[in-house]
């Protein structure tokens, strides 16, 4: 018997990603918007927080087990952001081009040029769900002033991996779910969810 599953976002491609591996473990995965429930704020200075403000109200709303991620990228030399607010770094409308260049000026003056992607995913069973099923990615790169490659989305262009000599969006999708901070976390997840 497979068991309903609430997505708490509308994005195919994280549609795409999750039912490919959730599916096969029994679970049918439904986006939140096909039960009409609009999205929610992201107001927590966690991701944790965010992840499971998200998942509780898909859960509430559906009266589903539902599962929500919140990713961004964190870079060093600026202390980590911008983190939880890399959606709307440049401000409103969020607009992946404006927030790329904005990064890369922040960076200009910075030798260190690490960062990595992270990634938590919490699944509740129902919206009061006492204990949350929790997982997390993280994934290690640098950032790049030349933007390379037509794949991915958000900072991929700019996400360089030294030891590929690659950037995320010169990545196949199967390979960028294989190193990811999202792949990573997902089969963390289904690890304990099994
Ligand atoms: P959210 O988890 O959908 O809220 O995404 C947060 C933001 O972090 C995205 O809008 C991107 O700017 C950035 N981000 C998260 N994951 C990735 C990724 O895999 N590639 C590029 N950007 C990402």
């Amino acid at each position: 018997m497979t068991q309903r599953l609430i997505l708490a976002s509308n994005n195919a491609g994280k549609l795409r990603e999750f039912a490919a591996i959730l599916d096969p473990i029994g679970f049918t995965v439904h986006p939140q918007g096909e039960f009409d429930v609009p999205e929610c704020d992201e107001p927590f200075a966690t991701f944790v927080e965010n992840a499971l403000h998200k998942a509780r109200h898909a859960a509430r709303l559906t009266g589903l087990p539902a599962l929500a991620d919140d990713s961004g990228v964190c870079v060093n030399a600026l202390g980590g952001t911008p983190g939880v607010y890399s959606a709307r770094y440049a401000g409103e409308p969020k607009s992946d081009a404006n927030n790329s260049a904005k990064l890369i000026g922040d960076l200009k003056s910075h030798a260190d040029k690490s960062a990595y992607y992270y990634c938590v995913l919490v699944y509740v069973r129902h919206a009061d769900d006492p204990q949350p099923v929790i997982a997390d990615g993280r994934w290690m790169g640098e950032i790049s002033a030349t933007a390379r490659g037509e794949n991915g989305f958000g900072y991929d262009p700019h996400f360089w991996l030294p030891s590929m000599a690659k950037s995320a969006a010169e990545l196949t999708p199967a390979e960028k779910n294989q190193l990811s901070h999202r792949g990573q976390a997902l089969r963390v997840l289904v690890e304990k969810l099994k």
